[in-house]
């Protein structure tokens, strides 16, 4: 296709299903795609749950990447994998990097949909030596589903939010026998069934506990977690390392965008778009990890503002920009907040970077707007509703709880 109206960057769940849903609506669409095939981190996941929400049914991972990319195609959406994009250009044209070399392409909107990176156990700041067996979710459903090879028997699970959990099954699916999962804070991340997963398959979780060292020198041999107990030595042949995941941003920093420093992400408005508002952002790259289920309506209820913004139905991209005011607070989106019916961000999504308890309060000029009760862990799931807004700027804070 050489002259795409929109250019989708990223071919998860969230950008093959606004592909999907423009291409139907008769818009010609352009994915483009860094790995050999579309279908983003599910691809990798070699286990259940996904698609419920979609499909109506519960697939494997690379079985529910297989129907999105399926569902794309037979909408008309173009695919071209094996293409990484290297600049954002104003405007809506971008540099290409494929086989063939280098080029620019141009779209009336580009949505961006690139995903999230794990952070790596250095910025985890774990000691000890740097043997081998040491390894990131996505790296070990990599090695296990996609070269059907198995790491390690015995690892360590360091983290324990929803994509520890994913790493638990994977390592079942491998028939690999994690000897603990470890917990800095005083209750899993996750919601609390998911601990049962760890107790059906016979895996002491340690909370309040953290890994001190890493022993080893061409393998890992052993690990020592601090508990409250006092230090406990584990024989163990690998370490998992789970959560730390922050926005695939790298395109973003080398260019014209506002990137925003508490996500990471884009500063995008109610209806997804950038600063520069021929952009548009949906999925991970937003906030770091959603589900798959999440993101996918994510990239379909952007498509209806991709839409409306190639018709020349959407208002001009302004509004209060949105302020967090307690060190609780990790993120906020979307950043700028404008009377928006029928905006795809009807709601602010929230993430604490602490344990925090009290209430939520989105204020404006010293008046309260809207506030929630809050008890919850950092990485969870929070929400308040977007009431119409002033033009005054808007703080997000929390009140806590005596
Ligand atoms: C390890 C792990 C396990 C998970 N397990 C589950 C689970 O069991 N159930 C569930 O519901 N959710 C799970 N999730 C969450 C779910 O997979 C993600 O939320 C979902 O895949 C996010 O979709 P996305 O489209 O935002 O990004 P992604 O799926 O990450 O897709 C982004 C795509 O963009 C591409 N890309 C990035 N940069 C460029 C570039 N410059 N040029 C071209 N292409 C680019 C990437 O190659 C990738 O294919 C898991 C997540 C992780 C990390």
């Amino acid at each position: 296709m050489t002259d795409p109206e929109v250019i989708v960057v990223g071919a998860g769940p969230a950008g093959l299903a606004a592909a999907t849903a423009l291409a139907r609506a008769g818009r010609r669409v352009l994915v483009l795609e860094r790995e050999t095939e579309a279908g983003g981190i599910p691809r990798h996941c070699g286990h259940y749950p996904f698609g419920m929400r979609e499909f109506h049914r519960l697939l494997r991972g690379p079985d529910y990447a297989a129907r999105l990319r399926d569902a794309a195609l037979a909408a008309g959406v173009a695919i071209r994998t094996r293409t990484t994009v290297t600049a954002l250009l104003p405007g809506g044209r971008v540099e290409v990097t494929d086989d063939n070399g280098h080029a620019t392409l141009a779209a009336g909107a580009v949505l961006l949909a690139t995903g999230v990176r794990e952070t790596s156990r250095a910025a985890r700041l774990i000691g000890g030596e740097k043997p081998g067996g040491v390894m990131p979710t996505a790296a070990l459903q990599g090695i296990v589903y996609l070269n059907h090879q198995r790491p390690f028997a015995r690892p360590v699970i360091l983290g324990s939010e929803l994509v520890a959990f994913s790493a638990l099954l994977t390592c079942r699916h491998a028939g690999i026998r994690p000897v603990a999962m470890v917990e800095p804070g005083p209750r899993i991340t996750a919601r609390s069934p998911a601990i049962w997963l760890a107790r059906l398959m016979g895996v002491p979780v340690h909370l309040r506990s953290d890994i001190a060292a890493i022993h080893g020198r061409a393998r890992v041999e052993s690990v020592t977690l601090t508990t409250p107990g006092g230090p406990l030595e584990l024989a163990a042949d690998g370490v998992i390392v789970t959560g730390g995941f922050r926005p695939d941003a790298a395109l973003l920093r080398g260019s014209h965008l506002e990137v925003d420093t508490a996500s990471g992400g884009p500063v995008i408005d109610a209806w997804g778009r950038l600063s520069d508002p021929a952009y548009f952002a949906a999925g991970n790259l937003l906030r770091g990890v959603e589900t798959a289920g999440w993101c996918w309506n994510e990239g379909r209820r952007i498509a209806r503002a991709i839409l409306a913004a190639l018709e020349g139905g959407l208002p001009p991209r302004e509004g209060a920009r949105l302020h967090l005011a307690h060190p609780a607070l990790r993120l906020a989106l979307p950043q700028v907040v404008a009377p928006a019916a029928g905006a795809p961000h009807d709601r602010l999504q929230i993430r604490l970077a602490a344990p925090a308890r009290g209430r939520l309060r989105l204020m404006q000029d010293g008046r309260e707007l809207v506030s929630a009760p809050l008890d919850s862990l950092p990485e969870r799931r929070l929400s308040l509703p977007l009431p119409p807004a002033g033009t005054g700027d808007l703080t997000l804070t929390i009140s806590e709880a005596p």
